[in-house]
C-alpha cells in the first residue's frame, strides 16, 4: 500500500517545471497575484557577495539587499558554520519559564553595547511585523501597569510601514495591507507622511510644512486627550512607504510634544538599524530619543529569521510587578530567542565590528548618493532622495507639475523589470519609487556598475511608453 507521503509527491508531478510547481503550489505574499499566474516566478538559486543568480544561472547586482536586509551579502560561510555548529550543540530550547541559552544570553548583552537606550533589556522575535506588534503590546502593559489604563490608541503615519500583523498592518500607512483584511483599525490615527515632495502644499518651505505636523499633532492630541494616547510609532526614515527622509528639523518638533503628553516614541529601526543610514541607527542621524526600539533584518543579515524589541528599564520595573501579579508575563514566541538564530545574529554583529562595516557604509554613501543625484536630471525622475546607502527614485511624468504617470502604466514596476534585464534587482514601491539599498558591503566599482544599470533600466523603461 502506498503512503500518503509517497502519493503526494506523486501528485505534485516531479516532471513539472519548478516555475510550473511554484504556480501549482505556491501563495506569493505581496505579489500581484494574477500578474504572478501570467508571468511565472524568478527563481533565485544562489548568491555571493551583493550578487544573485537566478535558475538559468544569470547574475544580478543585488541592489536591495533582498527585502532591505542581507547587510553582509550572500554567501557568507562564517555565519552558515555557526548556524550548523549551533543546530549541532543545541538546536532549540525556549525561553519560557526562564529557561535560557547562551547564544540568546550573548546576543541581548551585545546589543546592549549596539543601542542607544540605557539599561534595556531585549525580547526576541522571528519578524519585524510580530516584534511591532509585541511593542504594541508592551506599551499598553507599561500604560495599565503604571495605572493608565487609557492610554491605548497608537499614533502611526501615512506611508508608514510596520509589519502586515492585524495590529502593525493597521500602523502601516498603505492602503493595499488594509483593504479587504478587515484589520482592528479603530485605535490606530494616521497623521500626515512627512513627504514634503508629496504633501508640501504649493509654496510651502519645508520648515513651514515641519511646522503644520507639528501643529496637526497637537491638534491631534488635543482632540484624542493625551490621556488616550500610548504611543507614536515612526521608522527614522520610510522604507517600504517610499524611502522617505523626514523632512528637516522633524523630530526635533514632534518630539517634545510627546514627551510632555507621555506618549512613547517607538522607533521602527528594522530598516535603518546596523548601518544603513550610515551610523549605527537611524535614530542617531536623525537625532530621535526614542523610548524603545525595533530590529530585525541586518540583525542577522537575513541569514535566520530574528527580530528584537528594546525595553528601557522604565518600562521593564512596572512590566515586572504587573506580570508578578498576574503570574507571568504572558507574551512570548516559541521561537523567542531561537538559539540558531541568536547564534548568528552574535556572529554577524561580531563581524560587522570587525570588519569595520558601518564606517564602510559611511565611507561609500558619498558615492553611492552622487551615483543616485547623477540620476535625477533622467526624464523619468521627479524626485531623487537617500541617505547612507539607501535612495529612492520618484517617477513622475511632468517634472515641472510633479504629475505622477497613470497607475496602469506602472512605471515603477516596468523600470525594475528593465533593471532584471540589465542584471539588476531594485524595488518597485507604492507611488511609482524606486528604491534601492544595496548590502551594506558594496564597493565603489560596484555602486559604478548599480548606477549604470539602473540609468539604462530607465532608459528602456521610458522607450517602452514613448
Ligand atoms: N518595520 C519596517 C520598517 C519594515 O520595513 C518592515 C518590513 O519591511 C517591517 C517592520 C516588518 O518586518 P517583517 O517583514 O520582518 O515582518
Amino acid at each position: 500500500m502506498r503512503s500518503a507521503v509517497s502519493t503526494h509527491w506523486e501528485s505534485c508531478n516531479l516532471n513539472a517545471s519548478l516555475e510550473q510547481q511554484d504556480l501549482d503550489h505556491l501563495f506569493h505574499p505581496c505579489t500581484d497575484l494574477a500578474g504572478h499566474s501570467r508571468a511565472g516566478p524568478l527563481i533565485w538559486s544562489r548568491g555571493e557577495g551583493v550578487y544573485v543568480y537566478d535558475s538559468a544561472g544569470k547574475q544580478y547586482l543585488e541592489g536591495m539587499a533582498g527585502l532591505w536586509c542581507t547587510a553582509l551579502g550572500y554567501g557568507e560561510k562564517e555565519l552558515a558554520r555557526v548556524a550548523a555548529e549551533q543546530m549541532e550543540t543545541f538546536c532549540y530550547g525556549p525561553l519560557f519559564a526562564g529557561k535560557s541559552n547562551e547564544p540568546s544570553i550573548r546576543l541581548a548583552a551585545k546589543l546592549s553595547e549596539w543601542v542607544p537606550i540605557d539599561g534595556a533589556r531585549f525580547l526576541f522575535g522571528c519578524s519585524g511585523s510580530d516584534a511591532n506588534d509585541a511593542q504594541v503590546k508592551l506599551v499598553r502593559y507599561y500604560f495599565h501597569a503604571i495605572g493608565k489604563p487609557g492610554k491605548r490608541k497608537i499614533l502611526s503615519r501615512g506611508n508608514a510601514y510596520h509589519g502586515v500583523t492585524v495590529a502593525t498592518a493597521a500602523l502601516t500607512g498603505l492602503p493595499a495591507f488594509h483593504k479587504h483584511f478587515g484589520l482592528a483599525m479603530d485605535e490606530v490615527i494616521h497623521l500626515t507622511s512627512p513627504h514634503f515632495y508629496r504633501q508640501g502644499r504649493p509654496g510651502e518651505s519645508e520648515s513651514e510644512f515641519v511646522e503644520r505636523l507639528g501643529q496637526e499633532l497637537e491638534q491631534v492630541i488635543e482632540r484624542e486627550g493625551a490621556d488616550n494616547i500610548a504611543a507614536f510609532f515612526a521608522e527614522p526614515l520610510m522604507g517600504a512607504g517610499g524611502v522617505i527622509l523626514p523632512p528637516e528639523g522633524y523630530f526635533q518638533r514632534i518630539q517634545p510634544l510627546l514627551e510632555a503628553n507621555d506618549i512613547l516614541l517607538v522607533d521602527d529601526e528594522v530598516v535603518c538599524a546596523f548601518g544603513r543610514t550610515g551610523q549605527a541607527f537611524g535614530c542617531q542621524t536623525y537625532g530621535m530619543r526614542p523610548a524603545t526600539m525595533t530590529m530585525a533584518k541586518a540583525l542577522s543579515s537575513a541569514y535566520v529569521p530574528i527580530s528584537a524589541v528594546a525595553v528601557p528599564p522604565f518600562m521593564y520595573e512596572p512590566i515586572e510587578k504587573a506580570a508578578g501579579e498576574v503570574g507571568i508575563f504572558g507574551h512570548g514566541l516559541t521561537y523567542s530567542g531561537h538559539p540558531v538564530a541568536a547564534a548568528v545574529a552574535v556572529r554577524n554583529l561580531e563581524l560587522m565590528e570587525e570588519r569595520g562595516l558601518i564606517n564602510h557604509a559611511a565611507a561609500m554613501a558619498p558615492a553611492f548618493q552622487g551615483a543616485l543625484q547623477r540620476l535625477a536630471d533622467h526624464p523619468l525622475v521627479g524626485h531623487q532622495r537617500g541617505i547612507g546607502l539607501i535612495g529612492g527614485l520618484e517617477l513622475v511624468a511632468d517634472k515641472e507639475s510633479r504629475q505622477s504617470f497613470p497607475a496602469a502604466e506602472k512605471m515603477a514596476f516596468r523600470v525594475a523589470a528593465a533593471c532584471l534585464e540589465e542584471g539588476l534587482v531594485v524595488r518597485a514601491l507604492p507611488g511609482d519609487i524606486v528604491a534601492v539599498c544595496p548590502p551594506l558591503i558594496i564597493d565603489p566599482a560596484q555602486i559604478e556598475e548599480l548606477a549604470g544599470k539602473l540609468e539604462r533600466g530607465l532608459d528602456r523603461a521610458l522607450k517602452s511608453v514613448q
